[in-house]
């Protein structure tokens, strides 16, 4: 299901061919907060056009972020890294300055050849990252602030993030501890709480929990172990299953819509998500729909195979 335009990140796609060229890709169904793995691509992408460039423009219409621009100039500072936790995207400056930002609903970042054609108006532009080969634009983002690095881990938001699901390395045993602290909560809600793990949206919430036939309202505390453990290798799989690198070239290549089925059919690759009132593709039975938690996020599953 795909209605209207899709307001998340616009990705670059790189070929070796044409150098990189933006297209845009629906990998969230419009209106969906970007998740782990599209934050984790877009940093992935920033990271090979900006790390190890030196920044020769700085432009934001975000007062705080002009102030620190104005007292410590970005212009001149090398980009270090950029990288994801969760859904936070961290650009690393020489100097010890990182910036923050989080798209909430419409926020994305796009990257473009100097003097190319923005496909965003002007208005919608919050931030500029330039060097002398790539331009790095955030437009509309939802959360944007300067941080010194070594305080990323103690004082942001970045530092209450669960363990990340995209990370190398996963703290299995952390992330289980965070889910025994919230025994009343519905399982859907748990996975989708960023301070248990960090990653999953309301895509891969329902999806996870299909493919691992858990009812999305059974209350976490009354899940063993092996399933808890289950859900969480399978939502790695899942995520890391869409943010596979392209070549061993570390050109990141965007392999098309998130898919979950393994198929690359559009109108197939996922299992029950956006598909209410439709079979079930394993049983036949209609897929159920229903608003669930705080934020009344749409939850997607089949009553049959996830009792
Ligand atoms: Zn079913």
């Amino acid at each position: 299901m795909r209605t209207g335009a899709a307001k998340n990140f616009l990705f670059m796609s790189f070929s070796e061919r044409r150098g990189v060229q933006p297209r845009c890709h629906g990998g969230v169904p419009s209106g969906s907060v970007p998740e782990g793995d599209t934050i984790y691509r877009a940093a992935k992408t920033l990271d090979l056009a900006l790390s190890g460039k030196q920044v020769t423009h700085f432009e934001t219409v975000l007062p705080k972020l002009a102030r620190v621009d104005d007292d410590s100039a970005l212009r001149g500072r090398t980009v270090e890294h950029v990288s994801s936790r969760g859904k936070h995207l961290l650009i690393s400056f020489s100097g010890g300055l990182v910036l923050r930002t989080h798209m909430r609903m419409n926020g994305s970042w796009h990257i473009y050849r100097p003097g190319e054609r923005w496909q965003k108006p002007r208005v919608d532009m919050r931030i500029v990252v330039a060097t002398e080969d790539f331009v790095a634009v955030a437009f509309n983002v939802g959360v944007a602030e300067f941080l010194a690095s070594e305080n990323i881990s103690r004082r942001s938001a970045v530092s209450r993030l669960g363990p990340d699901l995209l990370a190398e390395t996963f703290d299995l045993e952390d992330a289980l501890r965070r889910i025994a602290a919230e025994p009343r909560a519905a399982i859907a809600d748990v996975l989708l709480n960023q301070r248990v793990v960090s990653g999953i949206g309301n895509v891969y919430k329902s999806e996870v929990l299909f493919v691992c036939g858990v009812d999305p309202f059974r209350e976490a505390g009354a899940l063993g172990r092996e399933i808890l453990e289950t859900l969480l290798s399978t939502a790695r799989k899942l995520m890391q299953m869409n943010v596979r690198t392209g070549s061993d070239r570390g050109i990141v290549t965007y392999t098309g819509f998130r898919r979950t089925t393994g198929r690359s059919d559009p109108s197939q690759r996922l299992w029950v998500y956006g598909r209410g009132g439709k079979p079930c593709r394993k049983c036949g039975t209609p897929i159920q729909r229903k608003k669930q938690g705080a934020d009344a996020r749409s939850t997607y599953w089949c009553p049959q195979c996830q009792s």
